[in-house]
Order: structure tokens, then sequence, then C-alpha cells
């Protein structure tokens, strides 16, 4: 049998579990996070070695912002370095995950408000292997991306989540990979090993606050939230991946934050576990 014979048998077993996966929203930071040891990355193997292990990986990342909504549908996604300006070692991480098509074709048919995209072109960017090969770096474990359709506003990726959520029962991990404070005009190289501006403090707490107490409607509507909203979310495509976890939460789901840190001023770290 093939390797991905082997998957496909392995992906037909997506039946209804009685163990719901819990949802993650990762702040996933600099690249560098992906060939480095560090406390961000070592808490992303750790979170893997908490939860059950996954049938499949469905990722929203920040990097992957498009005018429809898109799935990757094929057999081996690349690994896509979209960046510039790191070191080779960055440039030489190859994730060799397989994808999942019979997934991708499953989860493009659960959402009821557009026609998802089965794509061919894409692959793993680095809001996506920057952390998943810390979490499963045996690259075992399919891995899929769904895209973010710039063209929509905040509460349509909200609703767009709900329909996913039959994926948390069948043992697919769903995760948000992008940054509730993201400002890289405004990095500062003097806290680049870590701290941040008192906006950047506070808009964290109140993004926390707000999860804490499930005030979804705030959340959408961010807009409004002030000053500090409109410096930390200067553009939108790493806070929505946010508001696709938000969506998937359940009402018996415990919430959890872990890497509760600023870096760089700018930038919160901070990520949120669901169920
Ligand atoms: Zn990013």
């Amino acid at each position: 049998m093939t390797t991905l014979n082997a998957f496909r048998k392995f992906t037909e077993g997506l039946g209804e579990q009685d163990q719901q996966m819990p949802v993650l929203f990762i702040g996933h930071g600099s690249p560098m996070n992906g060939i480095e040891d560090n406390e961000f990355s070592q808490r992303w193997k750790k979170m893997a070695q908490e939860i059950p292990v996954p049938k499949a990986v469905l990722v929203i990342s920040a990097h992957w912002y498009t005018r429809g909504t898109k799935i990757t549908a094929m057999d081996y996604p690349a690994t896509i370095h979209d960046f510039g300006g790191f070191p080779k070692a960055l440039f030489d991480v190859h994730y060799p995950a397989p994808g999942c098509p019979e997934l991708a074709t499953e989860t493009a048919s659960l959402v009821s408000t557009t026609i998802v995209e089965l794509d061919h072109d894409w692959g793993l960017d680095h809001g996506t292997w920057t952390i998943i090969r810390h979490m499963y770096p045996q690259a075992n474990i399919p891995v899929l991306q769904l895209s973010i359709d710039y063209t929509r506003d905040p509460s349509y990726h909200y609703e767009l989540s709900k329909d996913l959520s039959t994926l948390r029962k069948k043992g697919v991990l769903i995760i948000g990979s992008g940054n509730m404070v993201h400002n890289l005009r405004m990095i500062s190289w003097e806290m680049i090993n870590g701290g941040g501006y008192d906006w950047a403090y506070t808009m964290n707490e109140q993004f926390k606050s707000l999860i804490t107490n499930k005030e979804h409607e705030a959340l959408i509507n961010y807009s409004r939230l002030g000053r500090e909203a409109m410096l930390s979310i200067p553009t939108p495509e790493h806070y929505l991946p946010l508001l696709y976890t938000l969506g998937l939460q359940g009402n018996r789901d415990e919430i959890s934050f872990f890497n509760d840190k600023a870096v760089g001023g700018s930038l919160t770290m901070t990520s949120v576990k669901i169920g």
C-alpha cells in the first residue's frame, strides 16, 4: 500500500467520535519561530502532546488571503516560503505532510454561505508550517488550509466557520493562525525579544476579557473598539483567523490562553484554546 493510499484509508475512518477536538487560535509571530526552539515553539509542541492526536489539521492562515474562499485539495501540499530577508536555514525547511483531497471536498460541501473552491496551487504557507512542524514533527498527519476571502466583512468569516463545527467531532484539529495585535509598521527593535507598547497590552487584556466573556459581537465589530484596536489591527488578515476559531466555540467549551506575551512592542503572541 502506498503512503497516500494508507492515508486515504486512514481518513475514510473519519467517523464521529465521542470527544470533540479543541480549536486553537495561535499567534505565529516571526517566521523564525519555525526553526527556533524558544518558549513559543516549545508551548506549541507541548500543546500537541496535551490534546488528542488529530486525524487531520485544517489551518486558516493570515497568509492565504484571496478573492473567494479556497481549500487546499492536493495530495502533497508544497512548503511555501512566503517571506524575504530571512536566513537560508528557514528557506531550507520542507514540511512533507500529506494533504487530504477527500477531506477538502467534504469541508467544501459543509459550507453553506459560499462555494468553496478546491485549490491545487497553494500549499502550506509559513502561517501553517512554522507552527505545525513543532506540533507534529513527523509530518504524518494530513494538513489542509482554508483561505480568507478579503472581499468579505468580519461577520462572514465568523458565520462561515460555524459550518465547520462537525469536523471537530471527526477528529479534525482546526487552527486559526495569525496575531491579535499585529502592527509591523510600529515594530520596536528595542523590544524585539519581549515587551509591548501600552496600547498593545491594553488591547491584549481587552481581547482576552471579551473572549472569556464570549462577547463575540464586540470582537466581530472590532472597528468600534477604539484607538487601541485600530493600532492593533491596521489590516485585518492576522485578526480574522481568531473569528474563525470563535465561530467554532460550543456552549460547553472552556477557554484558556497560552503564549500570552507581547514582542517587538506592537505584536502579541497570545493564543487561545477553545475546548
Ligand atoms: Zn504572519
